[in-house]
């Protein structure tokens, strides 16, 4: 049952702009830490009928699993629908190069899930509807930002919030991010995502495929039962004319442009196209304003690393906001907010330079041998060097650096 409230409760400690996946784990874990929270939604994430699959997937490491289960989600997830995954092979298709990550390397059942976004925004709102302290107003859009002295307030089509602190959390495009004078650096990629749920001759298994072709990354991600999440990366011209085909010619160009081994695609559910964007907010914080997620960094998709970033942005903002609540400081004020900026800022711009040199060596142009000279020593190397395999895996899965106390499974100090 999704909480959609309309409330007196316009006064809170933290108030966050935007209930997708990292919204909602943010509101989440404070709520959990014993904070007053309220949250404005636009749209309300669409039901789970259980015959349906959203479009939208995402590849979820066990960091943010962790943080899904401190916070009472992940049971919910695992009752809807979820995919686990061992294994991952990449390879690229000019110098046959490749590389098999396999958790079993590292002594781990596995390397992630596959889950659908909307069962992820559906189970974390679930448990926001179980705590007393926090507020879902939906539908409610942000159109005014105004900061003083000790608090921010926003103004909506529902009505006046305040707090000590706004968490943005409003996607890419964050219009809060705008309205706090916050700039982003970066611009879209001349490549597009034709994202499709396809129903497959057999069951799907635990392995996940990337493959590099001169044209782009192609990906096909296991779902529940006999359905996958295909990807392929092209040109914005040639997707749209992938995505006007009609079934049969589609499940023809997909068949013949993926490989052999994926077997055959028996019927497409379901197609759409995403532009891709590589941007990074110059500053994530301005006085009672803070940026996580999208609204402070978007990535090119191809290694699935997106959301898991932004969960890794909910889980250290909130064990600042709480420290510095439980000592009676000013959750709002910079100090509290720098302390957030400094531990995420760098990871995510080094998580976006390495994406950003992987989309490079693999895209077509420039001087193709030395690239592929590079993609094969890359991936032979990250096959054959058990350390740098390892490496890679643990990455991934978020398991490497200094993890904040949600990241690692456990809710920060209760205020
Ligand atoms: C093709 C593709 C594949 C991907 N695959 C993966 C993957 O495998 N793994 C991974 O980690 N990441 C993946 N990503 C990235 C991932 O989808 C994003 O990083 C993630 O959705 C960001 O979540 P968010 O909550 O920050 O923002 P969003 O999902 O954009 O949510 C923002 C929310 O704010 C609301 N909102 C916006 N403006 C307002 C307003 N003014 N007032 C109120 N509410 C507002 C919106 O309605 C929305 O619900 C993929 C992306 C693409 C395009």
């Amino acid at each position: 049952m999704i909480p959609i409230t309309n409330t007196n409760n316009t006064n809170a400690d933290v108030v966050v702009v935007g209930g997708g996946m990292v919204g909602a784990l943010t509101a989440a874990a404070l709520g959990a830490c014993g904070l007053d929270v309220v949250m404005l939604e636009q749209k309300p994430p669409p039901p789970f009928d259980g015959a349906s699959y959203d479009l939208r997937v995402s590849a979820l490491s066990e960091a943010s699993e962790r943080m899904l289960d401190a916070v009472g989600a992940w049971s919910q997830i695992q009752q809807l629908r979820l995919c686990p995954y061992r294994r991952m092979l990449v390879w690229d298709s000019e110098t046959s190069a490749k590389t098999l990550f396999d958790s079993s390397r590292i002594g781990k059942p596995h390397l992630g899930h596959i889950v659908e976004n909307r069962v992820i925004q559906l189970s974390l709102w679930q448990q926001l509807g179980e705590m007393d302290n926090v507020t879902v107003i939906c539908p409610a859009s942000v159109q005014a930002l105004n900061t003083g002295v000790g608090h921010v307030s926003v103004n909506t089509d529902a009505g006046e919030f305040s707090g000590s602190l706004l968490v943005a959390a409003d996607g890419a495009n964050s219009s809060v991010r705008t309205m706090a004078g916050l700039s982003v650096e970066g611009g879209y990629y001349d490549q597009h995502a034709l994202v499709a749920t396809v129903n497959t001759q057999y069951p799907q298994r635990d392995i996940t495929w990337q493959r590099f072709t001169p044209g782009g990354p192609q990906a096909f991600l296991p779902l529940a039962g006999q359905r996958a999440s295909m990807v392929w990366y092209e040109s914005p011209e040639t997707i749209a004319k992938l995505k006007e085909l009609p079934q049969r010619e589609f499940i023809d160009a997909m068949t013949s442009a993926f490989p052999e081994e994926l077997g055959c695609i028996a019927s497409v559910d379901a197609k759409g196209s995403f532009p891709l964007q590589r941007q990074h907010a110059s500053s994530y914080v301005s006085p009672r304003v803070v940026l996580v997620g999208d609204a402070a960094h978007s990535v090119h998709p191809l290694a699935g690393q997106g959301v898991n970033m932004g969960m890794l942005d909910a889980a250290e903002l909130v064990d600042c906001v709480v420290s510095s609540y439980s000592s009676g400081k000013d959750i709002g004020s910079l100090r509290t907010l720098r302390r957030y900026e400094r531990a995420r800022r760098p990871a995510n711009e080094l998580m976006i330079r390495f994406l950003d040199g992987i989309h490079q060596i693999f895209e077509p142009g420039g001087q193709q041998w030395l690239k592929q000279a590079f993609r094969s020593a890359a991936l032979r190397g990250a096959e054959h060097l058990t350390p740098v395999n390892e490496l890679c895996m643990r990455t991934a899965m978020g398991l490497t650096g200094n993890l904040p106390p949600l990241a690692r499974g456990r809710l920060p100090l209760h205020v």
